[in-house]
């Protein structure tokens, strides 16, 4: 059950962070997209927290797959049914684990990260939040390999995440609601890649 509360406790993190950044993730949105990023993200992790909290004492598998369910459905929203898959693939991966290892760590993101390619498609480079989570996992299993521990291998990749999609600014959006207005993004960097570098920046600093 221990494992279940720490990961209540980093969706608390995930909420305040989305919550911070709402309205800027909404404008990012605006340039090109719909607008909703910030009121989508707002709304998901909400619910996925509340869900989250209300299943305590169940394994941890059960407690990410009640969060992102609620996640998928409360946000609405490309990134929402994204971002509600990939949290149930990780709490798959953790099944009914009660503490974790490395390899158990490394097991979630990837699958994390799986989920959300074999939902949405998209390639990288297409300007999407793939071009943050792809050189996340790279950068943890990386540092994982080489036997860091998974607060610093988490650091690492939270650093990874942020840079690249900082450098999803030049690109321009192959994928999603976006693609109408690709020019108009163009400089600007793209909205789910941001709210992912900025959740993963701020779960490393939380993490023990
Ligand atoms: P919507 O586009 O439905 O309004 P959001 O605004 O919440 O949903 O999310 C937009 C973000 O979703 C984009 O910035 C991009 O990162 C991500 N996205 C869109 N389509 C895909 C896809 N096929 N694969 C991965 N991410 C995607
Ligand atoms: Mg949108
Ligand atoms: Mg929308």
């Amino acid at each position: 059950a221990g494992l279940g509360r720490q990961a209540v406790a980093v969706l608390a993190q995930v909420r305040d962070v989305v919550v911070e950044h709402e309205e800027e993730l909404g404008k990012l949105d605006a340039i090109a997209g719909d607008g909703d990023h910030g009121i989508g993200m707002r709304r998901g992790v909400d619910a996925a927290f509340t869900a989250a909290e209300t299943a305590i004492g169940a394994s941890v598998g059960r407690i990410l797959t009640a969060a992102g369910e609620a996640w998928s459905e409360r946000a609405g929203g490309t990134s929402g049914a994204l971002w509600g898959s990939a949290i149930i693939a990780a709490g798959q991966a953790l099944g009914n684990k009660t503490g974790y290892s490395g390899e158990d760590a490394a097991a979630a993101v990837t699958a994390f990260v799986s989920a959300i390619t074999e939902l949405g498609k998209a390639e990288p480079g297409d300007k999407t939040m793939v071009d943050a989570l792809l050189p996340f996992r790279d950068a943890f299993l990386t540092e994982f390999d080489a036997g860091a521990p998974v607060d610093r291998a988490l650091a690492v990749a939270a650093a990874a995440a942020e840079s690249a999609a900082a450098e999803t600014a030049r690109l321009r959006p192959l994928k999603g609601r976006a693609r109408p207005l690709a020019e108009k993004s163009l400089g600007h960097p793209d909205p789910g890649a941001v709210s992912f570098g900025l959740i993963t920046a701020r779960i490393s600093q939380h993490i023990d």
